[in-house]
This record gives C-alpha cells, sequence and structure tokens, in this order.
C-alpha cells in the first residue's frame, strides 16, 4: 500500500493462540469474548503481524514472529500455525531476507523475537544478513535479569546469536532508524518495550506492538495482563491512540487476526472505534 514516498505491506508470520484471560487482564470474559472469541481451551487466535516499510533509503521490517525453533508440545501448547518459513520469510511480498536494511524489534518476548534468527547446518545465524537490528538496550539488558513472572517469554538463543554476527544496534531511548522511521520507547508491555512512528508526505502512522495487540484492545483500560506495568499501559494508551485519533493516523495492531489496519475515531461516549482499510489494501488471505 502506497503511503507518502513509501510502501507498506503486511507479512503474515504465523497464527497463534493464546489465554484469553491473560490477553484481557482484569477485563471479565463475558466482555472480551464478544470481541474476540476464545477457543475450547480459552485460547484467543492470533496472528504475528510483521509491517515491512519499503522507503527510499532502506526497507525497514518491523518485527520477527515466532521463527521455526519449537517442538511439537509447544506448537500446540500455543496453537501455533507458521505461514512462513524463516528462509524466505518475504516470499509473501516477492522480496528475500538478504533485502533487508534495517529490523526493529518492539521488546524481545518470543513472539516478536523468534524469528530474528533461524538454524542453518545446526548453527543460529541471522535471518535477515544484511540488516541491522534495532533493539533497546534497557530490554536487552532486562532479559538477562527477568524474575520468576517474566522469564517465561524470554529466550536469550532468539537475539544472542545477532550480537555475536555484529548485527545488533542497541539504542537508548527514541531513535530514526531511516529517514521517517523512528523507534519511540513506550514502556508499560515492558520497562522499555517501543512502538513504531513513521511518516511520509505529511502521511503519519504507528505500529502499536504489544500495547494496543489488537483492535479489540483499543479501549485504553483493556490491558493485557502479561503487561509488566498495567497501570502505565493504560496512561500509555490513552495518550498514543488519542493522537492517532486526532491525527488520523494509519494504525497498525501486531496480533490482529482479522485486517491487522486501519483508522480511529473518538465516538460521542468518548470512546475510540477502529475502522479497518479493506481487505484489499493486504496481500494476504485473512483467517476468520
Ligand atoms: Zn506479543
Amino acid at each position: 500500500m502506497k503511503f507518502g514516498d513509501f510502501e507498506l505491506s503486511i507479512v503474515r508470520e504465523c497464527m497463534f493462540g493464546l489465554d484469553g484471560g491473560a490477553m484481557f487482564g482484569v477485563v471479565p470474559k463475558t466482555l472480551w469474548n464478544k470481541l474476540l472469541p476464545a477457543d475450547d481451551e480459552n485460547r484467543c487466535r492470533m496472528a504475528c503481524n510483521l509491517l515491512l516499510i519499503e522507503t527510499p533509503d532502506g526497507r525497514v521490517l518491523v518485527e520477527t514472529g515466532m521463527g521455526d525453533r519449537w517442538t511439537e508440545q509447544e506448537m500446540q501448547r500455543y496453537g501455533h500455525e507458521p505461514l512462513t518459513k524463516t528462509e524466505h520469510m518475504l516470499a509473501d511480498v516477492g522480496l528475500k531476507n538478504e533485502d533487508i536494511d534495517a529490523v526493529i524489534i518492539s521488546h524481545l518476548h518470543f513472539d516478536h523475537a523468534g524469528g530474528a534468527v533461524r538454524k542453518v547446518d545446526g548453527k543460529l545465524v541471522p535471518t535477515f544478513p544484511n540488516a541491522k537490528y534495532y533493539i533497546q538496550k534497557g530490554e536487552w539488558e532486562f532479559s538477562y535479569k527477568a524474575n520468576a513472572r517474566a522469564k517465561a517469554s524470554y529466550r536469550p538463543e532468539d537475539y544472542e546469536p545477532l550480537e555475536a554476527a555484529g548485527q545488533v544496534v542497541l539504542v537508548d531511548g527514541d531513535h530514526e532508524v531511516m529517514p521517517g522511521v523512528f523507534v519511540r520507547v513506550t514502556g508499560g508491555h515492558t520497562s522499555h518495550h517501543q512502538v513504531v512512528y513513521f511518516e511520509s508526505q505529511g502521511e503519519k502512522g504507528v505500529y502499536f506492538a504489544d500495547i494496543v495487540p489488537t483492535k479489540s484492545h483499543i479501549q485504553p483500560a483493556w490491558v493485557m495482563g502479561y503487561d509488566h506495568f498495567p497501570l502505565a499501559s493504560c496512561d500509555i494508551k490513552s495518550d498514543w491512540l488519542g493522537r492517532a485519533a486526532r491525527e488520523n493516523w494509519l494504525v497498525v495492531f501486531d496480533h490482529e487476526p482479522g485486517v491487522p489496519w486501519g483508522r480511529l475515531s473518538i465516538n460521542e461516549k468518548k470512546r475510540f472505534e477502529f475502522q479497518a482499510l479493506s481487505e484489499d489494501t493486504l496481500k494476504l488471505p485473512i483467517a476468520r
């Protein structure tokens, strides 16, 4: 899809499922189940939507999905259904892994960093051999000191090989990754979680990552149980969603199983509403 001087595409890396209670925190199931119904194991079915931003200065990929280093048992637990292969992750958009210049990872949880590396001849190597990977320094450091509650979401083997290959840029705060493509630290989900803000020719957009994972999370109080700082998340969401609605930004949801991008508005009851773009803007089949 054209976006100023940029070309934007969604790459749907996989489908997976997480416990609905954990996805919606203190929101009662009677409410969230109407928006994102759970399966018989109480899991909500979601996607890993990577955002490809092709700019005149280079190609940026936002997130890497879950990757392919999962046991049969783990795949069953997460209802994991791969839709791409790590050796050719951008096949759906006609590009090679070598074509990516920059990869942004919002935070290092396995459903964001799992596809950052792949196994070749028994060795883990960066999936995108020519890319610099932009990761927050604070997130990287936290992943090594996470306590029992936070630890289960981190697998250092997802990102250590990037450092060994000299492909990591540890960013300390907000940063312009490519002209018009910025990372902005939000916190909330993890202490150094970052979103991606992008603009070209007056068009503005944001990839919310796990601050607003699906269109069912657009009310600020609908914060995930997974968040490390849920009260902060509520304020961060009000701020970012408010700006996006008032300035008519394109908004992109990382785990939305339907059409994952569109525009926001604020209705007369002061609640956010999401209007998805048409399905023709995607180059992928949407699971219903
Ligand atoms: Zn996630």
